[in-house]
């Protein structure tokens, strides 16, 4: 009887890739569907059928973590470069900064040269770099989980940072708790496919992806929110909903990975030590407390899940600013804390679509979506007098 990793329903697969760095063999590989998303597939001629990919894996076991009720802050850091550099108010770069000066490792998802995501270590403020700004794709975790572990294995201290499946997953490898480990969450809604998003480079820009310089999902150039741009040699381009099919429908949740649609991770319990996201919705919830704190250029919230995490972030707060707040908070604009997406009835249309036709299925739909809105933007100024006797002189005719 076959004890390894059987993948019957996609949806029971995040790709977190706990199986391939567990495997004493090798045996795993990851390989890409017709969509883009990766799962792992068993080498049978490697495999000795030992048992541990299948219970390393998360989908296999019970139960999803312990911690109680969270301490909440809304965190913005001081130094103002870093802030703007950052998606939300750079809380991820706070904490980051002490584990890399108390001599630590920090991991995170980083671009590579041709815009592929995969997670690395940093071992330096340059580094970081890197690893500083959302890319709304699922980032590779190749084997940084092993890495991570000779890291902790031999004292060092590591800070390891991902969407929660990417927390669990290492967690679920690891199988006991270091002290020496930092885990550090983000709210998470879902990742489309690294496919999807570089059809949609392609479209968007006009250019090949290796005459592509930068990509940026969050650019506070144009303020706090989701608005981006893509660099080339000579310009840079705006990247959002509204000139580009994967961003639109990455935030319609319409092209996510399917486990997102089963996610287990919404929940009081959270993965990591800490918690980041986005404090949406901070200018109604805080505003008077925030002090001299201007909202409009990015605040994170912070959730502290851990004692571990409390001391960390306690370490933080000379470079952090934190402002007390509450969960029930945090939920009133980030649903996503506590339920997973839900798809819409044209999720399964558009991936079929993609199979056959590429990336072509993704631009039909959204222009239609494009003339729809332009049309509803245009009856919506049309004063509700004009309109009513449009209606009755078209019912009469
Ligand atoms: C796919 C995705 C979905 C998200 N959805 C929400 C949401 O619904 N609500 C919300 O409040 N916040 C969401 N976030 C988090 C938010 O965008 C910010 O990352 C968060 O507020 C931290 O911002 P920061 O300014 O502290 O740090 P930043 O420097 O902006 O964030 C960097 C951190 O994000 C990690 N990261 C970036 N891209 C990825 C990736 N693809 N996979 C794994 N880790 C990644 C880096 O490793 C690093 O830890 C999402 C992030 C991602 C990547
Ligand atoms: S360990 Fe992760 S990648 Fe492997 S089968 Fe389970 S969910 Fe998928
Ligand atoms: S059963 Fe063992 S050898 Fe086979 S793929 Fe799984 S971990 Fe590797
Ligand atoms: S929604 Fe859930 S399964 Fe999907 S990337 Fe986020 S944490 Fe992983």
């Amino acid at each position: 009887m076959k004890n390894c990793i059987d993948i019957k329903n996609p949806n029971e697969c995040c790709g977190c890739a706990a199986c391939l760095n567990i495997c004493p063999k090798d045996a795993i590989v990851m390989i890409e569907n017709e969509v883009g998303f990766i799962y792992p597939k068993v080498q049978e001629e490697l495999c000795v059928n030992c048992g541990m990919c299948k219970s390393v894996c998360v989908f296999n076991k019970k139960g999803i973590g312990e911690n109680k009720e969270p301490k909440v802050f809304a965190g913005v850091i001081n130094d103002r470069e870093t802030l703007k550099k950052s998606s939300s108010g750079g809380a991820f770069s706070a904490i980051a900064n002490v584990i890399l000066q108390e001599g630590g490792v920090v991991f995170g998802a980083a671009w590579e040269k041709d815009f592929s995501l995969s997670h690395i270590a940093a071992h330096s403020g340059e580094e970081l770099e890197k690893l500083r700004g959302s890319k709304y794709v699922q980032s590779a975790i190749g084997t940084s989980f092993r890495e991570a572990k000779t890291l902790l294995d031999a004292g060092k201290l590591v800070c390891y940072s991902g969407t929660p499946c990417q927390i669990s997953g290492l967690k679920s490898y690891l199988g006991k708790d270091y002290e020496n480990l930092l885990t550090v969450d983000i709210i998470c809604h879902g990742v489309p496919s690294l496919k999807m998003l570089k059809d949609d480079l392609t479209f968007v820009s006009g250019k090949e992806i290796d005459e592509l310089t930068d990509v940026k999902f969050r650019d506070k150039c144009y303020g706090w929110g989701t608005k981006g741009s893509i660099t080339t040699k000579n310009k840079r381009i705006k990247y959002n909903a509204g000139t580009s099919p994967y961003y639109f429908y990455f935030l319609k949740g319409e092209v996510y990975r399917e486990s997102c649609y089963n996610c287990r991770f919404p929940s009081e319990k959270r993965q990591g030590d800490i918690t980041l996201g986005d404090y949406w919705g901070i200018k109604t919830e805080l505003l008077k407390k925030l002090g001299d704190i201007d909202p409009d250029l990015g605040v994170s919230c912070v959730l502290v899940n851990t004692e571990k995490g409390e001391k960390w972030l306690d370490t933080a707060k000379e470079v952090l600013s934190l402002t007390v707040s509450n969960r029930k908070s945090v939920e009133k604009r980030n649903g996503q804390l506590i339920k997973h997406s839900t798809p819409l009835p044209e999720h399964q249309s558009l991936l079929e679509g993609y199979k056959t036709n590429g990336f072509s299925s993704f631009k039909a739909g959204y222009k239609k979506h494009t003339k729809d809105h332009i049309i509803r933007g245009i009856k919506n100024l049309i004063p509700s007098k004009i309109k009513r006797k449009i209606n009755d002189f078209l019912s009469r005719s």
